[in-house]
Parts: structure tokens; C-alpha cells; sequence
């Protein structure tokens, strides 16, 4: 069965190969006699493929032993809150506003955090490039500095994260990486906690993934529910109330997908993103070199999950949108708050799917022209 190619921002696709092992799995996992939704979260059989799915993602990402990975609920906004609720303690919180998302995490903190500062922001430039870091007036004493490392509604991402200590600064830096986790590795050093919602490119919606260093657990404001408390989560196992069991096992099973990817000599996270490279490379060429199709965002920030572009003639969206659909070509409609079209391009969407996008947007441009 062909299935057609999913282009949405998340929900997002899901490896077919994932889901069918899920079907065959739905009644009956591995023998025990029941599906994974029936199961106690304290189980053995639970408990084994829970434990699986963390060592897994700490191998294929190579998360260092000081950070402990957490299974939580709430989704990236959730976070917002639970982020200041455990680390604001020590002092101002900084923010960099590069879009959409970092824009709605400042404003949360603000509910939590005596001091919340916005020490770069990309506003001026219509969210189409990042801050220079060396630009950064960060807060003295910070208790940490968010960003958003892929903003999933304008399409900018940090190729790579910024170095703080290179910036004078202890505070520890916090990403949210909901929308490309998993693409492209990460370089812990820089990093002291990362969230992100399962739903982009791990699995369904529901679970949310946290990656904290050890020496940030433990300095929660009193106000934080304690099923939000990285403390609690962590000697507990993720287990201190019932996690999202189904998300738990679907990302269990996408991730080893995932390290059965291969590109080349490279495997794993590695191969995902030489192949992600490779297939934004082949939309934002498409895209450049059209005469229909704009992208505004500068090269060296573009993001390579997910890809807003406008047509110049606005009024053929709708013939653009349903010519797409007519070819198995899904979900393209871009944000309600930007207009156009975004191709959110995750893990789950091979080579091939691009290559049919471009070929029909150049099919659209020529039938136009
Ligand atoms: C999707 C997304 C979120 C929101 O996640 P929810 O699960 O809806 O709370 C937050 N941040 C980024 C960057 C996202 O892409």
C-alpha cells in the first residue's frame, strides 16, 4: 500500500514500519496476552520496554550519564511553566525571542519568574534571522537562557547552539527542541536542559521528553506540583504518576527505527541528518531558483524540519493546495498566524517525498507561468 507523503507540523508522520509493528503488537505484545494500553505502568512487561526506550534514546542521541531523561506529560507548553517552576530560583530569567514559540515561553515565565528578560530578539527582521550571539546582553547571575533551537512556525533553527561560557555566562542554557529532536545530534556540553513533545518526531502526542543535567534537579519554587517536579520525576523513575504509556511505547519503537537508518558508512541520528540535510537542501533549492515560490529566511539559520514559503500570487494558494492533495501531497497549509505553505519535512519523511513535492511545485509554477 502506498500511503500518500504527510507534510504537517504535528501530529506528523509516523515510519510506516512503526505503525504497522504497533498493529501487529495492539492485542497482544510479545505474548503476554494483552496490548501495551492494557498493561500496569509498573509491570515487568511495561517496566522492561519503558527502560528499553530511555536507553535507546540516551544511546542514539549519546546523552551524557549526568543527565537524567525524563517521560512526562503537558507538551511543550506545559513545560513554559514546569521549566521556571524548577529553575528559576537563582535569579533572572533570559530569554531569545526568534519566533513564535520562544515568544510564548517568555511570556509564561513571566507567571513564575520574579525577573524574566528578553536579551535578543529577532522581531525586527520579521522572524528570518537569528541573533548574533556575541550581541547577547545576558542577565548577571541568570538562572538559566532559553531558546526555541527550531521555531516550527517561522522555520528558523540553530545549526548549531550557542556556546554560553564562550559568552561569559554560567547560566545554564535550556532548548526547546520539540520540533527537531532526534534530527541532528547535540552537543550536551552546551546544553542544560532540553525539552520537547514526542508528537514532531518521536511518536503520537502525549509524552513529553525532558533531558536535564543532574545539578539542576532539586530547586523547585514550593508552588510546583509535585507530578512537575524534576526531582520527583527522576527518583521515581518517571513513574511518580502513570505516564503516557502508548506515546512511551510508539517513541520506544520509532527510535529503534531510527537506529536501524542508515546513509552511507553513518547510522542512527547520524544518518537521519546527513538524510534531513540532503532533503532541505532539495526543497530551498526548488524553492530559490522559482519564479512563484519565495522563502525568506537567511541561509545560514533555515530551518531544515520545517519549511514556510509563500507564493507570490497568494491567489493560487487554494489551486496549489488541492492540486497537492490530488497527488498524495498532505497537510502543506502553513501556520494560521504566517499564511502560505510549510512542508514540515521530520525523520518520518524519506528523500523521495520531497522529490515529489518539488516535482509538482514545478509542474504548478510551469501549468501558471
Ligand atoms: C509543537 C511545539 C510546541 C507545543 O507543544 P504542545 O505539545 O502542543 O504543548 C512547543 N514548542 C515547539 C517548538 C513546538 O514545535
Amino acid at each position: 500500500m502506498m500511503r500518500p507523503y504527510n507534510f504537517s507540523a504535528g501530529p506528523a508522520a509516523i515510519p510506516a514500519e512503526v505503525l504497522e509493528q504497533a498493529a501487529a503488537e495492539m492485542l497482544d505484545w510479545h505474548g503476554c496476552g494483552m496490548g501495551v494500553m492494557e498493561m500496569s505502568h509498573r509491570g515487568r512487561e511495561f517496566l522492561s520496554l519503558c527502560e528499553q526506550a530511555q536507553a535507546d534514546l540516551r544511546a542514539l542521541l549519546a546523552v551524557p550519564a549526568h543527565f537524567e531523561i525524563l517521560f512526562m506529560q503537558g507538551g511543550g507548553l506545559a513545560e513554559n511553566a514546569i521549566v521556571p517552576l524548577n529553575l528559576s530560583r537563582a535569579g533572572a530569567v533570559d530569554f531569545v525571542v526568534t519566533g513564535s514559540w520562544s515568544q510564548k515561553s517568555q511570556q509564561e515565565a513571566r507567571k513564575y519568574a520574579s525577573e524574566v528578560n528578553v536579551v535578543a530578539s529577532a522581531e525586527d527582521s520579521g522572524f528570518t534571522r537569528l541573533p548574533d550571539p556575541a550581541t547577547w546582553t545576558l542577565s548577571r547571575g541568570a538562572s538559566y537562557l532559553h531558546i526555541c533551537s527550531n521555531e516550527t512556525i517561522h522555520g528558523i533553527e540553530f545549526h548549531q547552539l550557542p556556546d554560553l561560557r564562550a559568552l561569559g555566562s554560567d547560566a545554564p542554557l535550556v532548548i526547546d527542541f520539540s520540533s527537531h529532536v532526534a534530527s541532528r545530534s547535540v552537543d550536551w556540553s552546551r546544553v542544560g536542559l532540553a525539552f520537547g513533545g514526542a508528537q514532531k518526531n518521536l511518536g503520537p502526542a502525549g509524552l513529553t521528553l525532558v533531558v536535564v543535567r543532574e545539578d539542576l534537579l532539586g530547586h523547585a519554587l514550593p508552588a510546583c506540583p509535585s507530578a512537575f517536579d524534576y526531582q520527583i520525576v527522576a527518583r521515581n523513575r518517571s513513574m511518580y504518576n502513570t505516564p503516557p504509556t502508548w506515546g512511551i511505547y510508539v517513541t520506544g519503537l520509532t527510535l529503534q527505527w531510527i537506529g536501524r537508518q542508515r546513509e552511507g558508512a553513518l547510522g542512527g541520528v547520524a544518518a537521519l541528518e546527513q538524510r534531513n540535510m540532503a532533503k532541505a537542501a532539495l526543497l530551498y533549492e526548488a524553492i530559490d531558483t522559482s519564479q512563484l515560490y519565495v522563502n525568506k529566511v537567511a541561509a545560514n539559520c533555515r530551518s531544515r524540519m520545517n519549511v514556510p514559503f509563500f507564493l507570490r500570487d497568494e491567489t493560487r494558494n487554494d489551486a496549489f493546495l488541492a492540486g497537492a492533495r490530488e497527488r498524495g501531497l498532505l497537510q502543506l497549509k502553513g501556520h494560521k498566524s504566517v499564511g502560505g505553505m510549510r512542508a514540515s519535512i521530520y525523520n518520518a519523511m524519506p528523500l523521495a517525498g520531497v522529490q515529489a513535492l518539488v516535482d509538482y511545485m514545478r509542474e504548478f509554477e510551469e501549468k501558471h507561468a
